[in-house]
């Protein structure tokens, strides 16, 4: 990968591989910084891949999402079989008690979808919402129901989101991957 512009002095064509760049290779004119700063970050973005877990996070999500958006689309015709802690309902009863819940949660899957496949930053601060949020869900099913199952439920979203936390902000690759978006948004926006 690398990145070309026209020398705004001599218009001469410059091509570079490795940031950073300052000067034109031909006259020596400095290169115009907001045009430097977002060449910089598309060539250090491009050197990137997107984190593996990120990717399958995206197929999971797109995938989870979709089937969900399905079955709302159905459960007013009651096409299709749907239960709430194990115990059968029809598909409007379902709507009406855990509809917005799981309306909720397929949105919130859309969204992670969309963030991590259109490379926007901020797909990871909602990943994590995700998590944080699962944590609460499953938290409130254990006090409702104090129920044994319930309660692995919740221990292992908090050790999955302990897990994703440290993933998310703390492995190097992940936390360069993102650090490059925010650059390059940065650059594009010209902040
Ligand atoms: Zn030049």
């Amino acid at each position: 990968m690398s990145v070309t512009l026209v020398c705004s002095s001599c218009n001469a064509i410059q091509t570079f591989h490795v940031a950073p760049f300052s000067v034109c290779g031909t006259c020596g004119a400095p290169i115009d910084p907001a045009i430097r700063a977002r060449l910089e970050a598309e060539l250090r973005y491009s050197s990137l891949r997107r984190p593996m877990l990120i990717q399958i996070g995206a197929a999971g999500t797109s995938l989870i999402g979709g089937i969900m958006i399905f079955f709302l689309i159905l459960a007013p015709f009651d096409i299709g079989t749907y239960s709430i802690s194990g115990e059968s309902v029809t598909g409007p009863e379902f709507l009406s008690r855990m509809g917005v819940l799981f309306f909720a949660n397929a949105i919130l899957m859309v969204v992670i979808a969309f963030g991590i496949l259109s490379e926007k930053s901020w797909a990871r601060p909602v990943m994590l919402l995700f998590w944080c949020g699962s944590v609460i869900a499953n938290l409130i099913l254990f006090l409702r129901d104090h129920d044994g199952n319930a309660g692995g439920t919740f221990v292992l979203s908090l050790i999955a989101t302990g897990v994703s936390t440290w993933y998310l902000y703390g492995k190097d690759s992940v936390v360069q991957y993102y650090d490059a978006l925010k650059q390059r948004e940065a650059a594009r926006t010209g902040t």
